[in-house]
């Protein structure tokens, strides 16, 4: 039997989520690695547990996310049945669709078809009658977007998504995204992009897009897949993302180079009597200019660790210059 802490909302940070009235967790966890049908459920559920005692209301989710995928959906529902119930309301629980689920024409990509259909599959594997966000997760080159996002506009419509976001999308293709949604009467609420230490991508015209049309932002892999932290300063661990069997992170990526910048920003961490994943945090939502940092985690500790980032004094322009300094290289 779970029951919340008391203290759940002493310590979090709350963001408000562009220009709407949703406010977000600074720190929000997604089920994308570590909650499928292959891993450990129990492990899985006390890091949701611990995750919602330390005021992190928000739970990042995907049609395909598992492996196998759908799992991780599955997995989550388990774990609202069993322990959330009567915290659902505490809590904003997202899903997307874009990437391949189901085979034909009609599982992948962003056809009104395809939007629906999945949204449907993902609520019943839930054991949901709404999601709180529902994203297009990738720009679609063959659909028009107008289908796009009348499928969003539609979705919020029956009443099965609160609100919309969409991933991956390139800064024209955000504006012309939030351009027809508005004129649909459905704003578009949040953007979800990878951003990071190693991923700067957005600051590049996305940033100023999604500043202009009241957007938010929630940035994904901040801590670049479990690059930016301890984890790999002393060799690959078999426990590790990198040395398991997700595709998403291989060891090729962690190169000497990469370690020797992480271990600079390490030192740079403990001199602020910081871990290394706890600066990337910082970095990452220094300024506010990012609504929530979307983490993924394997143990409870992680989560743990990045909550505790939020206690950190913000990072000075001395600080931020070596940053830059040491990402150069
Ligand atoms: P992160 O960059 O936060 O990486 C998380 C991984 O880093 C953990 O699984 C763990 O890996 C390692 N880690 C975390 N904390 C620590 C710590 N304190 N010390 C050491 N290692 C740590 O994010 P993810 O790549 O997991 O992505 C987060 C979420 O973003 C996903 O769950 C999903 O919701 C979303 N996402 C969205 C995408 C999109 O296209 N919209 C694409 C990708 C992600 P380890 O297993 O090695 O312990």
């Amino acid at each position: 039997m779970y029951n919340a802490s008391p203290e759940r909302y002493a310590n979090m940070k709350y963001n408000r989520t562009g220009r709407s009235g949703l406010l977000l967790p600074a720190i929000s966890l997604g089920l994308w690695h570590n909650f499928g049908g292959n891993d450990v459920f129990e492990n899985g559920r006390a890091m949701i547990r611990r995750a919602f005692d330390l005021g992190i209301t928000h739970f990042d989710l995907a049609n395909n996310y598992g492996p196998p995928a759908g799992s991780a959906e599955e997995t989550f529902g388990q774990i609202l049945r069993k322990d959330f119930a009567v915290y659902r309301d505490e809590m904003i629980i997202s899903s997307k669709a874009g990437y391949y689920m189901w085979p034909g024409p009609y599982g992948e990509w962003g056809s009104k078809k395809y939007l629906v259909s999945s949204l449907d599959q993902s609520l019943k594997r839930m054991g949901l009658d709404y999601v709180d966000i529902f994203y297009h997760h990738r720009p679609d080159p063959n659909t028009p977007l107008e289908e796009t996002m009348a499928a969003l506009d539609l979705l919020v419509r029956q009443g099965k998504a609160l609100y919309v976001g969409i991933s991956n999308y390139k800064a024209d293709e955000a504006r012309e995204a939030a351009q027809i949604l508005r004129r649909l009467g459905t704003p578009c609420l949040i953007h979800q992009p990878n951003y990071s230490m190693m991923s700067r991508w957005i600051e590049e015209g996305l940033q100023d897009v999604l500043a202009e049309e009241g957007i938010g932002t929630i940035a994904f892999s901040p801590l670049q897949k479990g690059i930016l932290t301890d984890r790999y300063l002393k060799g690959i661990t078999p426990d590790s993302r990198a040395a398991g069997p997700s595709v998403f992170l291989s060891e090729k990526e962690i190169t000497a180079e990469v370690i020797s910048k992480v271990s600079q920003l390490n030192d740079l961490a403990a001199a602020r009597g910081q871990k290394m994943s706890q600066l990337a945090l910082s970095w990452v939502l220094r300024g506010g200019k990012v609504t929530s940092a979307l983490i993924g985690a394997s143990k409870v500790s992680q989560i743990e660790d990045a909550v505790a980032s939020l206690n950190a004094p913000e990072l000075s322009a001395e600080e931020l210059e070596q940053i830059e300094s040491i990402l150069r290289g």
